[in-house]
């Protein structure tokens, strides 16, 4: 049955756990929610936060009462959205510091929290922002502090809670030892081992699954309008985060889908002293991230062009780069692909179990060399 949790991605064991201390009438007084980037923890915290504010009272959101709809806006009065923002030092005077952020910065926050309200999978990252400010934890404390029986439960959702400096921290602290009725915290962090001991000790820790692929897959089948194909070649690579997933298709993978072709060009060319020099970058260099994502539209590509050896034009994921991909499969084509594919699923793996970057692309490079070479 279809049901308003189902905004969240996944996450079948910690929806139990939530919905049924709510109707049994045990919600802790403060949670973490932590597992890895993009798998719907800040999701989660915003779905509880509207599970309890809503006027129905039941285990689920009702969606329709005042309090929900105010909830779509991430504008309800008792929900209390906190997250990392940037320092005033800009100021002059130290004593000059009321905890209001300049008038750019509020523009910039209700607009990712705009965001955010479409997309509870969208990250808040306001420009500059380092740590959790003491001013947000204070007025936690006098928010927390007022009569709340007659204007209802509070919820407090503070994100990437391990930015809070030690000052937030043990601020944070005090409100969490003398927990007040009807008020709830929820703390989510992807960095569980960068939270103070004494925090986690006084909140109930949910550890956040990684997605499947099977679940991210149809995330975006019907959120992203992706087809079946598509969206399973992403959610694969995607390593169990919605997020990710997302960002492989946004537009600003299309720098890396570009780079893939001159690469081959680069490693099958003939002077390996040349190819060296080209790919500096990836043999000598620490560039993970940049690596990863190179190494996953490598793969694609190796998939298009086993589609498009195939007879798939319609199902190619770089359908912009046909024409590349055509040259490609019209001189390579007779090679073993799938074994380039999965040269470069191995090499993917390994740079995700932190296997030495230019050992991996080494590797990598030869093997693609000696496949794409073979007579
Ligand atoms: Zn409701």
């Amino acid at each position: 049955m279809p049901s308003n949790w189902d905004r969240v991605i996944g996450q079948t064991r910690i929806k139990g756990i939530l919905r049924s201390a709510v109707s049994g009438g045990r919600v802790a007084h403060a949670y973490l929610l932590w597992g890895n980037a993009g798998v719907g923890k800040d999701a989660l915290a915003i779905e509880v936060a509207r599970v309890l504010l809503c006027a129905r009272g039941g285990d689920e959101a009702c969606g329709t009462c005042s309090s929900c709809r105010k909830m779509d806006s991430l504008q309800h009065p008792n929900l209390h959205l906190i997250f990392p923002l940037p320092g005033s030092d800009a100021k002059k005077s130290a004593g000059d510091d009321d905890g209001q952020p300049d008038t750019e910065v509020v523009d910039e926050i209700r607009r990712q929290t705009a965001e955010k309200a479409k997309d509870p999978y969208f990250h808040i990252d306001i420009p500059k922002a380092k740590f959790i400010r003491i001013p947000s934890i204070r007025d936690i404390r006098k928010q927390s502090s007022m009569s709340g029986a007659e204007q209802g439960k509070r919820i407090f959702v503070i994100f990437d809670a391990e930015a809070m400096n030690d000052e937030a921290a043990n601020s944070l602290l005090k409100v969490l030892e003398e927990p007040l009725e009807g008020v709830h915290f929820l703390l989510v962090t992807s960095r569980k081992d960068a939270m103070k001991q004494t925090i986690l000790s006084r909140c109930q820790l949910l550890q956040c699954a990684t997605l499947t692929d099977k679940e991210i897959a149809a995330a975006l089948m019907e959120r992203q309008r992706m087809s079946e194909q598509e969206a399973a070649m992403v959610a694969r690579l995607a390593n169990g985060s919605y997020t990710r997933a997302v960002e492989l298709i946004s537009s600003e993978i299309t720098q890396f889908r570009t780079d893939v072709a001159p690469f081959l060009r680069s490693i099958l060319g003939a002077s390996q002293i040349k190819l060296m020099e080209e790919q500096e970058e990836y043999l000598t260099g620490n560039k993970r991230d940049r690596a990863e994502q190179l190494l996953a539209m490598i793969l694609v590509w190796f998939r298009d062009a086993v589609m498009l050896r195939e007879g798939g034009r319609h199902h190619l994921f770089n359908a912009d780069q046909e024409e590349d991909l055509v040259r490609f499969t019209g001189r390579f084509g007779t090679k073993d692909l799938e074994a380039c594919m999965d040269a470069a699923e191995r090499a993917l793996e390994l740079l995700r179990r932190n296997v030495y970057l230019p050992l991996v692309m080494l590797s990598l490079i030869v093997q693609l060399r000696r496949i794409l070479h073979a007579k």
